[in-house]
């Protein structure tokens, strides 16, 4: 596909394959509530109004306050916005029997874990979004019962409807997503993402030809991998990724750094050195940190004279190695398990300790892990 190609051709496409293509389950990742019989619609159907964009362009919102990423589950009126210039969408809240909030919690933990290495807020609070700059929030209304109005797909969006600042919000179908808390997370980053201005993420033959508008990934199980702006659903790590776009094969599409552009970096939490200030980890009990990017490392001081039990895990983004030196900073060994996301070692002596993202990572396209963790130190 050439660059050159108008938005408003690459729109229609987009929600053409958006409406027709059905993907199969894999019956590895199938929530207890789906059989392999059933079929996901691709994620989306997203919009443009390149007209819109330019205009917002021209005025730039300083970024001193987070970006806020409101999950709306209460429902809403949507009144004369873009979707309906001079109506009113109603679109109902998923009731509790169907969405519980077991399953929001996991939603909300997978939507902040997409976003952790970025300067922005997920919440549920109506007044953290009334209280941000227009052009610094976005609100995804989590909704059902709506393919009468909008067709059979799992969620919908304006690329870079947040620069807009007019309170366009985005939509995800949770009926349609099959009441699945990863197909619905998933969908909710993956909708935002687009609010940020991303396209999909696509797969191309080598000879350019269109194989995947959403690009699927690669690999399997632990560590089976794939884009945020591609067809999440069915991997267990998903990232960010830079890669080519549906825009063409050889339009390459660096999802972190268009994000980045508009919400600013995540101050990092632990430095990497080991110094008088290196954090300290608890003889007994937990710290959480994040990875914001692939080449992030956080140091921690074990100041503990005995063995300890040091497991370090995944929030579900990132595979993880555990870094050991020794009290003068020499590295002793590297934990990094070839199969799993986690490290969970027994560690003796005074010793500073690193975590990274896992350098052996099969699936993982290099330069996109990222995400937050849990150590949890106990007796051996
Ligand atoms: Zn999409």
């Amino acid at each position: 596909m050439s660059k050159n190609v108008p938005g408003i051709i690459i729109s229609l496409l987009c929600l053409l394959t958006a409406c027709k293509k059905t993907i199969s389950t894999k019956e590895e990742s199938l929530s207890p509530s789906s059989t392999s019989s059933q079929q996901v619609p691709q994620l989306c159907a997203v919009r443009e109004d390149a007209a819109r964009t330019a205009a917002a362009s021209r005025t730039k919102t300083p970024a001193q306050t987070p970006v806020v990423l409101l999950i709306d589950f209460n429902g809403q009126q949507v009144q004369n916005s873009v979707w309906d210039p001079s109506g009113t969408i109603n679109c109902p809240a998923v009731p509790a029997s169907l969405l519980t909030n077991s399953m929001k919690d996991y939603i909300m933990q997978g939507v902040a874990e997409d976003y952790s290495g970025f300067f922005v807020k997920v919440t549920q609070s109506e007044q953290d979004y009334q209280a941000a700059a227009p052009a610094r929030r976005m609100r995804c209304i989590l909704t059902y019962n709506m393919t009468g109005q909008f067709g059979n797909i799992g969620g919908l969006s304006f690329i870079s409807s947040m620069s807009w600042g007019d309170n366009t919000p985005c939509f995800v179908f949770c009926d349609v997503l099959l009441y699945n808390p990863k197909y619905i997370a998933g969908s909710v980053a993956h909708e935002l993402g687009h609010t940020f201005g991303l396209r999909h993420q696509s797969r191309y033959s080598a000879d350019c030809v269109l194989q995947e508008e959403y690009h699927s990934g690669f690999g399997s199980n632990a560590l089976g991998w794939a884009p945020v702006m591609g067809l999440s659903y069915y991997q267990n790590l998903v990232t960010w990724h830079n890669g080519q776009s549906i825009l063409g094969c050889d339009q390459w599409q660096n999802d972190m750094e268009i994000i980045k552009s508009v919400s600013g970096a995540k101050a990092d939490d632990y430095g990497s050195s080991f110094n008088s200030s290196t954090v300290q980890l608890p003889s007994n009990g937990t710290k959480t940190g994040i990875l914001e990017n692939a080449t992030d490392k956080d140091a921690f001081l074990k100041n503990d004279i005995y063995s300890k039990r040091i497991k370090v895990t995944s929030n579900g983004n990132s595979d993880l190695a555990l870094e050991v030196y020794n009290t003068n900073g020499q590295l002793v060994t590297v934990y990094d398990d070839p199969a799993g996301t986690d490290v969970n070692v027994v560690i003796s002596g005074k010793k500073y300790l690193r975590v990274r993202v896992s350098s052996n990572q099969p699936f993982v396209p290099a330069g996109d892990g990222f995400g937050g963790y849990t150590i949890n130190v106990s007796a051996p």
